[in-house]
């Protein structure tokens, strides 16, 4: 075919048009392929642990197993098992947050009461690692979604009791600023190196990997946390020292105004 001699001619006015474009097909190949490594991690692990599960079952079916092993071998195909329904409890909670409907149930939600909820929730973890939790500050409302904003709440007090050290403790404060309600949680922990500190938000990140699943960690709970972030118009910021500790915030917006998110 012969080409039109004015199908490589473009017009100055079409350029911004055409960069636009481009942009715009950029974006959706970075979707498409965040999609594609969810796929992908998600599969690998939800293999992990059923693979193993699989092949305790296995040997004890076929009778290889000692009697006095048994019990540890029923111990570990359990710990497997939970660890399985963890890791799909995350995923749910993840793919609800790119529903339409969570925009339908915001309510007027008191945060300091439901900080003190969710540090009794975690006393057992708390008590087992003799980490003590202080939550101060005072009443402050959050036009939002209760289940979503526990979740946020949970995970990051969770993490700060996870990834502390034995006799540690954790501070929580919870109050207004002139800038809008604020959650702030801060622990004597471990502490996340600066190279790392961006990434610990992507879906299955862990900063050490059998250090997390050891604590039965499934490497989504600050994922879930950035998303309920974007959907509450909320900021979420993280300051740590490695061996010192850390401490997160999430600033939500004086305007309590909700905004779709956008869940890769
Ligand atoms: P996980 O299920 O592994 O805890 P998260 O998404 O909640 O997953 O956190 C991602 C990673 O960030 C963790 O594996 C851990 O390495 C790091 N991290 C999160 N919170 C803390 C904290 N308070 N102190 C130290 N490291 C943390």
């Amino acid at each position: 075919d012969l080409e039109h001699p004015l199908d490589n001619v473009i017009y100055p006015e079409m350029v911004p048009l055409l960069e636009a474009i481009d942009r715009q097909n950029k974006e959706k190949e970075a979707v498409a392929n965040m999609r594609k490594e969810f796929s992908a991690n998600v599969s690998h692990e939800l293999k992990t642990p059923l693979t193993s599960i699989s092949g305790y079952a296995e040997i004890m079916m076929n009778g290889l197993v000692r009697a006095e092993d048994i019990p540890g071998f029923s111990k570990r195909i359990y710990k497997e098992a939970r660890r399985l329904i963890t890791l799909v409890e995350d995923i749910i909670k993840l793919s609800k947050l790119d529903e339409e409907s969570v925009e339908l149930e915001k309510e007027d939600v008191e945060l300091y009461e439901l900080t003190r909820e969710i540090v009794s929730r975690l006393s057992p973890q708390c008590s087992e690692k003799k980490i003590s939790v202080a939550l101060s500050g005072e009443p402050v409302f959050c036009h939002g979604i209760r289940q979503i904003l526990d979740e946020m709440i949970y995970n990051i007090t969770e993490n700060a009791i996870k990834y502390n050290r034995d006799g540690g403790s954790v501070s929580v404060w919870v109050g207004n600023t002139l800038d809008g309600p604020k959650i702030s949680v801060s622990d004597t922990g471990i502490g996340i190196p600066e190279e790392h500190q961006e990434r610990i938000f992507e879906r299955f990140y862990r900063v050490d990997k059998s250090h997390s699943k050891e604590r039965g960690g499934t490497g989504l709970g600050l994922s879930i946390v950035k998303h309920g972030a974007i959907l509450h118009g909320a900021k979420v910021t993280v300051n740590s020292e490695p061996g010192k500790g850390t401490k997160i915030e999430i600033r939500f917006p004086k305007e309590e105004k909700m905004k779709k998110a956008e869940v890769l």
